[in-house]
């Protein structure tokens, strides 16, 4: 058995994503240990979604392995051949794995109780009332315990995307993915969604993966920053010394673009 402490959440080794002729990844090779809040940085295009939907099994790469918690996810070498994960072992592994979309993507016929009580009840097979007190428990740490029998299409874009937060949550994933969760929000809701996800960082040991252009969260909430550009890793460092003292001319421009 790997070494739960030691053993990296995420392991991309030598992963290469291509889309036609268009490559996306190129051999790329990073880890994410155990709890650790890693923001992606990078222009647009740089393959920083990609990673993500790669690890939710939206997509699939073309060469390279990536590990979830030391096993291989969804290719494995055996006798020296790449091939495919069991569809089984893949799909437990892919239950460690949560995400956050930009567009919130709620089930807009289903109260918020129900959409976070869906996947735990139907995916992980828990008993309803065991599924009811954890998602009330999460309604909670959001600030929406007055709506839960609301409709999704009723809230505010700042209170629906803090649903589908609980809703990640709800399936207690060891890693959590947040694909620029703030992007599709009025400047005045942004401030809520990160205040539960600062919440979140300092009240779990979950794994975060997060891809943003808000670059004070990122300062506030990771403790890894990784610059992108061209399908690779160009710089990662704190996010004091990137932001501060960025070493890359690439991560110099990108950042005076964005701040
Ligand atoms: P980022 O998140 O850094 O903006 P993405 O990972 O979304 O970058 O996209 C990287 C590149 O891959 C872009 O050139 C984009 O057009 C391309 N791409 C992403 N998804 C697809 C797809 N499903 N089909 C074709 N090209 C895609």
């Amino acid at each position: 058995m790997p070494d739960k402490n030691t053993t990296p959440a995420i392991q991309f080794q030598g992963v290469g994503k291509r889309f036609g002729d268009n490559v996306v990844l190129d051999g790329l090779n990073f880890s994410v240990a155990q709890g650790d809040r890693v923001t992606l940085i990078g222009p647009s295009g740089s393959g920083k979604t990609t990673i993500l939907r790669l690890l939710m099994t939206l997509e699939e790469a073309n060469e390279g392995l990536i590990y979830i918690d030391g096993d291989p996810y969804t290719h494995e070498m055996r006798g020296g051949q790449r091939v495919a994960v069991p569809e089984r072992r893949r799909s437990l592994l892919r239950r460690r794995v949560g995400m956050v979309f930009q567009q919130f993507n709620l089930f807009p016929n289903m109260t918020v109780l129900e959409n976070i009580i869906e996947a735990p009840i139907h995916v992980l097979g828990k008993p309803r009332a065991e599924a009811v007190a954890k998602a009330e428990d999460l309604l909670e740490k959001v600030g929406l315990a007055d709506k839960r029998d609301a409709r999704t299409t009723q809230l505010s874009g700042g209170q629906q995307q803090r649903v589908a937060i609980a809703r990640a949550c709800a399936m207690e994933p060891e890693i959590l993915l947040l694909d620029e969760v703030t992007s599709a929000l009025d400047p005045e809701l942004v401030a809520d969604v990160l205040g539960v996800l600062r919440t979140i960082a300092e009240t779990t040991d979950i794994t975060m993966l997060i891809v943003t252009h808000e670059m004070q969260f990122a300062r506030e909430v990771s403790n890894r920053v990784l610059m992108f550009d061209g399908g690779k890793i160009i710089e990662e460092a704190d996010p004091e010394t990137i932001f501060t003292t960025p070493a890359h001319e690439r991560t110099q421009e990108f950042l005076r673009a964005v701040l």
